[in-house]
């Protein structure tokens, strides 16, 4: 174990499970902790500090952060696990009794980690801080820097909609948000970086601005005047935030990239009502429609929970014909599982295990089938594509502005350029251009 009180040179690892938010998040404390001098491990050193950020979406979520906890401790028995996230907010003392866990920080306490590692330093004391997520009212900013080519930049957090299923509003609380000259002031800096993407994230963000003046379009018209960031895509938008006007301000722009990433759950309005959305398919239709009609080669990628509670097989039926019915791009197919605590747990219909897989590999074929009808047309065209680096062994890749992933032999200072793409190759089990040339 540690025994200097101050941080000298240590090092610290870094774990991050779940949505886009925890990424910006953990970037956000490794940079605070290297100001105190703890800085991310290279390959093969032994780590002082191991930061886990954990998820808990699924009851799958919650195990796969056990387990990754325990091998932490049993690959470097030395270090001090400190771990944060929704997992650790709504479980944070069945998280302190796992082994190796000296730090248990809250939700709203990630930007204070290096102050803990600090007291921890001081006397080894265990400790956790966690305050209970009703009571969480400030924003704490983050974006992601340096690790990807895009960055991720947080600009709402927490949630007020309680959908029946869903555990995110008592793990993250009320639906808040940073202003926009702060977020504004992020996105100069990523620019000032040489950052060409930023990628909107937040729980909600289309209740960005809730209980001010402004909304989520005024942070987009602010964000678009930002000289240097070439890209912006938003990262999953609720289908009644997402406004004609939205839309037709991303049609407009230059900026913003004709990307959508909307959750639909379920395609039947039986199901949904239960579910306790705030739309229906009605609503949900016309703004893809709209999207559309708007931008014809825009991606939709489209959220589905298969196998909720009360989704009787003539419901599932419904929600495959209306789904495949949709001029959407890919769907992200999730299998419901049961979350303690949620107002799910009161509906009677429980759907098997084996119907589940069963449903959710429908979906997933109804996926694939939309994905080929969407990027076939774009074979042999010619799109400009923003290059990232190659992982050790791999050519390089990237993604059009329509959001189609492409791979090319292509010199490595392309590294974070837009270049014009032939696209060739598609497989559309990999979702991969996968032979594609520099023109
Ligand atoms: S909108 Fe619904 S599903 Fe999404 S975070 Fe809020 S409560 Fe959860």
């Amino acid at each position: 174990m540690i025994d200097n009180t101050t941080f000298g040179t240590r090092t610290a690892l870094f774990h991050t499970f779940g949505c886009k938010l925890n990424f910006a998040e953990t970037s956000t404390v490794a940079t605070m902790l290297s100001e105190h001098g703890v800085r991310r491990c290279t390959a093969g050193e032994e780590p002082d500090f191991i930061v886990v950020n954990t998820c808990s979406v699924t009851e799958l979520a919650d195990k796969k952060c056990r387990q990754t906890i325990r091998s932490l401790h049993r690959r470097h028995p030395e270090a001090a696990i400190i771990v944060t996230g929704c997992y650790a907010q709504l479980k944070s003392d069945e998280v302190a009794a796992l082994p190796g866990v000296q730090i248990v920080a809250g939700i709203d306490r990630k930007l204070d980690i290096a102050g803990f590692v600090d007291t921890w330093c001081a006397d080894h004391e265990p400790r956790t801080f966690v305050r209970p997520a009703r009571d969480i009212r400030v924003f704490s900013p983050s974006c992601s820097r340096g690790d990807r080519t895009r960055y991720f930049l947080k600009v709402q957090d927490g949630c007020d909609y309680w959908c029946s299923y869903c555990t995110i509003p008592a793990a993250r609380g009320r639906s808040r948000s940073g202003s926009i000259d702060d977020i504004v002031a992020q996105a100069r800096a990523a620019a000032e970086e040489g950052g060409k993407e930023i990628v909107i994230t937040g729980v909600n963000i289309g209740d960005f601005g809730k209980g001010r003046d402004d909304c989520f379009l005024d942070l987009c018209r602010a964000l678009d005047e930002v000289d240097g960031i070439e890209r912006y895509r938003i990262s999953s938008i609720e289908p009644n935030l997402l406004t004609d006007e939205i839309i037709d301000f991303v049609a407009a722009s230059k900026r913003f990239m004709p990307h959508f990433h909307v959750p639909l759950q379920n395609g039947d309005d039986e199901v949904l009502a239960l579910m306790r959305r705030h739309y229906d398919t009605a609503l949900f239709r016309q703004k893809m429609e709209r999207i559309k009609s708007a931008m014809p080669h825009a991606f939709i990628g489209v959220d589905l929970i298969v196998g909720a509670r009360g989704e009787t097989e003539e419901r599932f039926e419904r929600s495959r014909d209306f789904v495949a019915s949709l001029p959407v791009s890919r769907l992200h197919v999730f299998t419901y599982s049961e979350r303690p605590g949620t107002r799910a747990l009161e509906i009677e219909h429980v759907v098997s295990q084996e119907d589940k897989h069963r449903r959710t590999r429908v979906m997933l074929g109804v996926s694939e089938r939309l994905y080929k009808a969407f990027a076939k047309p774009f074979e042999d065209t010619v799109r400009p594509v923003l290059m990232e680096h190659p992982r050790p062994g791999h050519r390089m890749s990237g993604f059009t502005d329509n959001y189609l992933r492409v791979e090319l032999d292509a010199p490595a200072e392309l590294d974070n350029r837009i270049v014009p793409v032939r696209l060739a190759g598609l497989s559309a089990e990999d979702e991969l251009f996968k032979h594609c040339q520099l023109v």
